[in-house]
């Protein structure tokens, strides 16, 4: 039957954003625009990549610096450790820390494409050795990457587990999940974890997909499952981008109630710098605009 509707009596989930840095002036002009559609949904924090092997640094900066100073939201900038000593990755987060960002999401990052991962000589070697470092630096919040399909490279699922727990041992405070199709997996995800003993919240990351072949080929990469009833789902729209939007926000509708009949209440969204399917998901999820109490100007460059 039908998932049940949500009691008008319980509080709204809480949500999180992810951007990327924009590379041109028109994905500038696009991403503020984003910002600007989403920020009355209140999200508790919103997050900017850093690109492969850190090439997009000065624009990660600059953007989670501009959101310090033209918005009142509370900003999280993704660092990675791949590629650099520990004296680079210490000054980048001291940058942030001048700049007035609080919140890292640590990650180790990806070896360039058609290479393995070695570590840095000089480096963190993992994700969890950068949590380390960063607590050594200032009181960050920290959150850090959890994969309910075990990720690409581990030796095992346990082994990944316990690279998570490792992870918020060392002073991480929330894990973000890559992002998934099939809920159920996420949700025994979240039981092992329960079982390893990890309490920090498991945020489910929500992709949003329009681009069912563009997600296909991109889910290979992150060891997601494509499952066949996504493709079904999008079969016949190659041409129609309205109706693309509308299944995508269907498929994503269906994902997110079912997570929330199942008591998850916070949940980070894949924009991919694109407002409307966050949205409007956000609205399923019972998240209605306020305006802010100080709105902040979000200028435009
Ligand atoms: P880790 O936690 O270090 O784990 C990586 C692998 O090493 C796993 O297989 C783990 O099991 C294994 N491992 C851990 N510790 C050890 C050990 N001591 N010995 C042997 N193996 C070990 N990438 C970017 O470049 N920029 C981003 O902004 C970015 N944002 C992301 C945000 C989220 C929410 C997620 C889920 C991913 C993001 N990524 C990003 C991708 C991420 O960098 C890759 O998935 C990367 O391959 C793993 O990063 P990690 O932090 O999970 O690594």
């Amino acid at each position: 039957g039908p998932l049940p509707a949500r009691d008008a009596d319980q509080p709204p989930p809480l949500l999180s954003f992810e951007f990327f840095p924009p590379k041109t002036e028109a994905l500038e002009q696009q991403l503020w625009a984003c910002v600007r559609r989403l920020a009355p949904l209140r999200p508790r924090f919103v997050s900017v990549t850093y690109g492969a092997g850190g090439s997009t640094h000065a624009r990660t900066h600059a953007t989670v610096a501009r959101l310090v100073t033209e918005t009142d939201l509370v900003p999280a900038a993704h660092l990675t450790c791949v590629g650099a000593t520990r004296e680079e990755v210490d000054e980048v987060a001291r940058g942030y820390w001048d700049a007035g960002v609080r919140h890292i999401v640590a990650l180790r990052g990806d070896a360039p494409p058609g290479t393995t991962y070695a570590p840095h000589p000089g480096g963190y070697a993992y994700a969890a050795d950068l949590v380390e470092g960063l607590r050594r630096i200032a009181d960050f919040e920290i959150s850090v990457a959890a994969y309910p399909e075990v990720h690409p490279s581990a030796r095992s699922a346990d082994d990944d587990l316990d690279s998570l727990k490792r992870k918020l041992d060392a002073g991480a405070t929330r894990a973000i999940t890559q992002y998934f199709f099939d809920t159920a997996t996420y949700l025994r995800f979240l039981e092992r974890c329960l079982k390893a003993g990890i309490t920090a919240p498991i945020v489910p990351g929500i992709m949003p997909v329009s681009n069912y072949a563009q997600a296909a080929k991109f889910s290979a990469m992150c060891g997601t499952s494509v499952p066949d009833w996504l493709g079904a789902m999008f079969e016949g729209t190659e041409d129609d981008p309205d109706m693309r939007r509308t299944v995508a926000t269907v498929v994503a509708s269906e994902q997110v109630r079912t997570l929330q009949a199942n008591g998850v209440d916070e949940f980070h969204f894949y924009t991919l710098n694109r407002p409307e399917l966050t949205y409007a998901i956000a609205h399923v999820l019972g998240v209605r605009p306020r305006p802010a109490v100080a709105p902040a100007p979000v200028g435009v460059a």
